[in-house]
C-alpha cells in the first residue's frame, strides 16, 4: 500500500547517525519520518558505553554547536566524566564520558518522541523507490510504500551483517538484531561500490563475580566537565568508578592456543577491522613481545552489574574466551554474561558521495554513519547531522552546506572520506586535522553556532546564551588589553613574583599573559578581577597565549582558500596535463576532484603536481 502522508525527509535507521539526521531535519522544519527496525533500540550503543575521547569529543561538541542531540544525551546519561590530555595543549584536550546505556537510549528517545515535525515508524526498509536517477521514497518489509522528497540511509553494521563467534557464524545486524538483507542486495544492484568491513566487541562480565580489590581505581574528574554547551554537571546522574586491570602471560598463552579456531586467523572473515582498535587475539599476535595489555573495566550503567572490559574485543570461541578471561587479575571467577563477537558488514565506498553526503549517482539520496566506512558513535552522529541538514535544505530548495577542513572536524571527516575513501574502519584522530589549533573542542561553539543559527538548527535559548558568552569574551579581552600595569605600581610587585625577569616598562594584562610563566590566575591576583564564567576566562587565556600560532594557521588557510576557489572542470583531460606521473594522473582521473584544494589532499598528489595543474588551468583559461 501507499502510505497516505508523504514526507520531506525519510531517515532509515535509528542509530547514532539516523537519530541526529532525523532531529536535524525536523529542527529545520522538514516533515521527517524515522523508519527503524525497532523503536526500543533507538540510540543504542552497540559497543562501548562511552562517548567522546580524543578527536571524538571534538565531533560531539561540533554536533552540539549545531543543535544536535549527542552532547545533551551524554550529560543526562554520563556516569563518569574526564578531561583527557588535561596537561597537554588545548588542541588535543578532550572530554570523555562513560554512559549508562539505558539512560542514554532514554534521553535520545525522549528527544525524538517530543520533537515537532518528527514521526517514528517501526519496520525494516526493504527497498528504495528510485525513479530514473532520483530517490523518491522507501518500501518496507511488509510492502508499505512511504513517499518523500529525500531519503537518508543510516543502516550501520546491519547491511549483509554476519556475526562470528569462533568457527560459528550467523546472519545478524549486531547481537540480538536481524541483519538487513533485501536492501543490501538492492544497493549492490544500484551503481554503488560495495565493500566489506569488520568490527568486534568484548565479552561482558557480571560485576558480582569480580574482585575489584586487586584492580586500580579510576574516578572521574572533580570538578566535572559537561559535554554540551547547554549542559551542566548538575544534570549528571550519580557518578561511578572505573577500574584498570591487565592481561597476563597466561592469558596470552590461552589466546595463542585458540588462534586456529579464530575466524580472523582461519580466514573466515574477509572484511578489514579497525587498526586502532584491534581484537585481543590480534594484539597478542602482532605485539608478541608484550607480555601484558591494559584493560579498562567500565560499568555498563547504574542499575546493572554488567561490566564492559575495554581492550579485549574478541571473536575467539566461547570456551577460549572464558578460559582467557579467568586468567586476568580480578576476573578469576568471572561469569561472562554475553560472549564477545565480531561482525562483518557491507559498507559503501564514500568516494561515491559528494561533500554533503548525497550520493553522486542517485539524487535526493544520502548515506551517513558506519555505512560509509567509519566506526564510532561520534563519527556516525556527525555524518547523520550533516546529511539531515542537507536533506532538509534540498526539501526547502536551498543550497547545500558542508564545513571546510579549517572550520570543523566534521569537515575533515567528510573530506577525508569522499576524497580518499577508506580501506579500513575510519575513526577520527586529532592528527587528521591540519589546523588543530583552530579546531579545538573548547571553541566548537564559537566556530559553528552562528552557522547553525543561520541554517535553522539553533534555538533561541542557545542563541541567547551563546551571544552572552561571545560578548563576555570580547569584554574580557578588552579589559586585559586596556588594563596597564606600571613598573612602579603595587601590581607590578605582584607580577614580578611570577615573571622570570622583573618588569622594566609598563605592560598590559594581555602582554603579561603572553609570557609563558604567567597564567590567568596570576592576572586575577594582579588586577583583583576575573571573568564571571570560567569558560570565558579559559577561552580568553587560550586565545591570547596561542595568538601567534593561531594567526600563522589562519594565514595558511587564507592561502589555501585562494586555491580552493579554483574549480577543476569535471571533464578536465588529465592526460593532457604536462609533468604529471602516470600514478598521479590515474588518481586524479579516479577521484575527479572538484577543486584544486581537494586535488592537493589526494594521497600521493604532490605540491609539484598541484603547480602543474594550476599552470594547465591558466593555459586553458
Ligand atoms: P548503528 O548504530 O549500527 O545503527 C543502525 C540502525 O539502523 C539501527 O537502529 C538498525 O536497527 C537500523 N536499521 C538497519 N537496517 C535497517 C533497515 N533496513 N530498516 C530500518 N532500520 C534499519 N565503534 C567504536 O568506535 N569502537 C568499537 O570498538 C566498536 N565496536 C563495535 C562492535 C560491534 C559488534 C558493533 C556492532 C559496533 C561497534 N562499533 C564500534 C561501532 C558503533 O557501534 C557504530 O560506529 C555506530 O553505532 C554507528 O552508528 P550508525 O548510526 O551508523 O549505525
Amino acid at each position: 500500500m501507499d502510505y497516505p502522508n508523504s514526507y520531506d525527509v525519510i531517515v532509515i535507521g535509528g542509530g547514532h547517525a539516523g537519530t541526529e539526521a532525523a532531529l536535524a531535519a525536523a529542527r529545520m522544519g522538514s516533515s521527517t519520518l524515522l523508519l527503524t527496525h525497532n523503536i526500543e533500540t533507538l540510540g543504542q550503543m552497540s559497543c562501548n558505553p562511552a562517548i567522546g575521547g580524543i578527536g571524538k569529543s571534538h565531533l560531539v561538541k561540533e554536533i552540539d554547536a549545531l543543535g544536535g542531540a549527542m552532547g545533551h544525551a551524554t550529560d543526562r546519561a554520563g556516569i563518569q566524566f574526564r578531561t583527557l590530555n588535561a596537561r597537554k595543549g588545548p588542541a588535543v584536550r578532550a572530554t570523555r564520558a562513560q554512559a549508562d546505556r539505558v539512560l542514554y537510549k532514554a534521553a535520545i528517545r525522549e528527544m525524538l518522541e517530543n520533537h515537532p515535525n518528527l514521526t517514528l515508524f517501526q519496520q525494516g526498509a526493504e527497498d528504495l523507490i528510485v525513479e530514473g536517477e532520483e530517490c523518491r521514497g522507501v518500501v518496507t518489509q511488509t510492502g508499505i510504500r512511504f513517499h518523500s522528497r529525500t531519503v537518508i540511509l543510516t543502516t550501520g553494521t546491519f547491511l549483509g551483517g554476519v556475526i562470528h563467534l569462533g568457527m560459528q557464524n550467523q546472519s545478524g545486524g549486531r547481537a540480538g538484531d536481524q541483519a538487513t538483507i533485501g536492501l543490501a542486495q538492492r544497493l549492490r544492484e544500484l551503481p554503488f561500490n560495495v565493500g566489506r568491513l569488520k568490527t568486534g566487541t568484548p565479552p561482558r562480565i557480571d560485576g558480582k563475580t569480580v574482585d575489584f580489590s586487586v584492580m586500580e581505581e579510576q574516578w572521574g574528574d572533580d570538578p566535572r566537565p559537561a559535554m554540551s554547551f547547554m549542559g551542566s554537571p548538575t544534570e549528571h546522574p550519580e557518578q561511578r568508578c572505573c577500574f584498570i586491570t591487565r592481561t597476563t602471560e597466561q592469558t596470552h598463552e590461552i589466546i595463542r592456543g585458540g588462534l586456529d579456531r579464530s575466524p580472523m586467523f582461519a580466514g573466515d572473515i574477509e572484511g578489514i577491522g579497525p587498526r586502532y582498535c584491534p581484537s585481543i587475539e590480534d594484539k597478542v599476535h602482532r605485539f608478541a613481545d608484550k607480555d601484558s595489555h591494559q584493560i579498562f573495566v567500565e560499568p555498563e550503567g547504574l542499575n546493572t552489574h554488567e561490566l564492559y572490559p575495554n581492550g579485549i574485543s574478541t571473536s575467539l570461541p566461547f570456551d577460549v574466551q572464558i578460559e582467557a578471561v579467568r586468567t586476568i587479575p580480578g576476573f578469576e571467577n568471572a561469569h561472562i554474561t554475553r560472549p564477545g563477537y565480531a561482525i562483518e558488514y557491507d559498507f559503501l565506498d564514500p568516494q561515491d558521495l559528494r561533500h554533503t553526503l548525497e550520493t553522486k549517482f542517485i539524487t535526493n539520496l544520502w548515506f551517513a554513519g558506519q555505512i560509509n566506512g567509519t566506526t564510532g558513535y561520534e563519527e556516525a552522529g556527525a555524518q547523520g547531522l550533516l546529511a539531515g541538514i542537507n536533506a532538509a535544505l534540498r526539501a526547502q530548495e536551498r543550497e547545500g552546506w558542508y564545513p571546510r577542513r579549517d572550520e570543523a572536524y566534521l569537515g575533515v571527516l567528510v573530506d577525508d572520506l569522499i576524497t580518499m575513501g577508506t580501506k579500513e574502519p575510519y575513526r577520527m584522530f586529532t592528527s587528521r586535522a591540519e589546523y588543530r589549533l583552530i579546531l579545538r573542542e573548547d571553541n566548537a561553539d564559537l566556530r559553528l553556532t552562528e552557522t547553525g543559527r543561520n541554517l535553522g538548527l539553533v534555538d533561541d535559548e542557545r542563541w541567547r546564551r551563546f551571544n552572552e558568552k561571545r560578548e563576555a569574551i570580547e569584554t574580557e579581552r578588552q579589559r586585559l588589553d586596556t588594563t596597564k600595569v606600571s613598573p612602579s605600581s603595587e601590581q607590578a610587585g605582584i607580577a614580578n613574583q611570577y615573571l622570570r625577569s622583573p618588569m622594566k616598562d609598563g605592560m598590559s594584562l594581555s602582554d603579561l599573559l603572553r609570557r609563558p610563566e604567567i597564567q590567568y590566575e596570576h592576572l586575577v591576583e594582579i588586577s583583583g578581577e576575573r571573568a564571571d564564567d570560567e569558560t570565558v576566562s579559559d577561552q580568553v587565556e587560550i586565545q591570547i597565549k596561542y595568538e601567534g600560532y593561531i594567526s600563522r594557521q589562519q594565514a595558511d588557510i587564507e592561502r589555501l582558500r585562494q586555491n580552493e576557489n579554483r574549480p577543476l572542470p569535471v571533464d578536465l583531460d588529465y592526460d593532457a596535463v604536462g609533468g604529471l606521473s602516470n600514478e598521479i594522473t590515474e588518481k586524479l582521473k579516479a577521484v575527479r576532484p572538484e577543486t584544486i584544494a581537494q586535488a592537493s589532499r589526494i594521497q600521493g598528489v604532490t605540491p609539484a603536481a598541484v603547480s602543474q595543474l594550476l599552470i594547465h588551468l591558466k593555459k586553458r583559461d
